[in-house]
């Protein structure tokens, strides 16, 4: 099949060609995002292939039908970028990559966490300019601290698996009790009880209008004072001026983000010669215990190859049957309402 794939870097065009061997569609790459800008570019394209900072509302939705695309492949697991709504009245297949590497989502969560806690930041930056003092660079022991998982699905129950490797005391929110996070040892506990236990507490929930700013002002008056907060999962769990707040009154001790509310202007692009216009994003820059990395947690070696290999296995039982397994339906929608 014909497939357009938007907003690619050089490591997708690696991954996609290698995995591409064994289904032989017609791929054209291009740099851009998906926008009002470029969807000409679409036009006479049966599929196409978008990533989740490409935003397709129903305007932009009916134009891809317009241009005969009758298939939106997402290489990725969330869908809350387009209007599925509008999708299924305009009869537009969508398909995605629901689960690819669970373990590279949670050890970076463990990265941060570590970063983190024994200052490795601060650390490598003191040591490169001669300065081996140690103050200021404390830790505390994992083994033995409780840490608290939101969102006790794929992801989370692994990042639970590996915490119980530190000796960590595991609780848990989640409506679904996980069999896995069970035979861990893990409590599952109310909204306010894993707030006010955790000494660290990490996101693995999806964002959908229920979880929007779960973390908020009510949230962090809740937590024990000090308590490390690590994101994952998607920006708009935190409200990030509540955050702000929290880290200057020390009820938060530690944030670690892969993910940020307006990441959209910001994340995977090289900025380094350009002028930051958020200024929340930049105050969150100036606290020496906040860690924020670009939306990097998938990007491992086996995580793009499955990504790769899942998208253009959809494309092809698309192609076979007119259906595939992992279609995005509007129930989907209706059932993140
Ligand atoms: P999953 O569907 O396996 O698990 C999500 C869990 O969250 C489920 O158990 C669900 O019951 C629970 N949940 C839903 N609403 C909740 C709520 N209000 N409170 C508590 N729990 C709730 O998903 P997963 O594969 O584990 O992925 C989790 C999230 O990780 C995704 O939604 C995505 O946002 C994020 N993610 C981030 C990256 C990254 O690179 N940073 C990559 C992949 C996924």
């Amino acid at each position: 099949m014909k497939i357009a794939f938007f907003n690619t870097k050089s490591y997708d065009r690696q991954s996609f060609n290698a995995a591409n061997k064994a289904h032989q569609h017609e791929i054209v790459f291009f740099d851009s995002h998906l926008s009002n800008e470029t969807i000409s570019l679409a036009a006479g394209f049966p599929a196409v292939c978008i990533f989740i900072n490409d935003y397709l509302d129903a305007t932009m939705l009916e134009a891809l039908t317009q241009g005969g695309t009758k298939l939106l492949a997402l290489r990725s697991a969330g869908f809350n970028h387009v209007d599925l709504t509008a999708a299924a009245k305009l009869g537009m297949k969508i398909v995605r990559v629901p689960a690819y590497s669970p373990y590279a989502v949670a050890e970076h969560a463990i990265a941060l966490i570590l970063s983190l806690n024994r200052k490795v930041h601060r650390a490598y930056n003191r040591v490169r300019e001669g300065n081996f003092s140690i103050e200021g660079l404390l830790g505390f022991d994992l083994h033995s601290a409780t840490v608290g998982v939101i969102g006790t699905g794929k992801i989370g129950a692994i990042f639970a698996q590996i915490m119980k490797g530190f000796g960590s005391k595991l609780i848990g929110y989640d409506s679904y009790q996980n069999p896995t996070c069970l035979d861990l040892g893990m409590e599952y506990v109310s909204m306010p009880e894993i707030l006010s236990q955790s000494d660290i507490i990490s996101l693995h929930c999806p964002l959908t209008p229920e979880t929007y700013h779960l973390i908020n002002d009510d949230a962090i008056a809740q937590m024990k004072t000090g308590l490390m907060l690590i994101n994952t999962s998607r920006g708009g769990l935190i409200d990030t001026q509540a955050a702000i707040a929290g880290l200057k009154s020390g009820s938060i001790g530690y944030l670690g983000i892969d993910v940020y509310e307006q990441e959209a202007d910001l994340f995977f692009e090289d900025l380094s010669n350009q002028v930051i216009h958020d200024d929340t994003f930049q105050r969150l820059l100036t606290f020496p215990n906040v860690i924020v990395t670009g939306h990097q947690a998938f990007f491992t070696s086996q995580a793009l190859s499955n990504i790769a290999d899942t998208t253009l296995a959809n494309i092809t039982e698309f192609e076979n049957n007119g259906s595939c397994k992992n279609e995005v339906k509007i129930e989907n929608a209706i059932a993140h309402k």
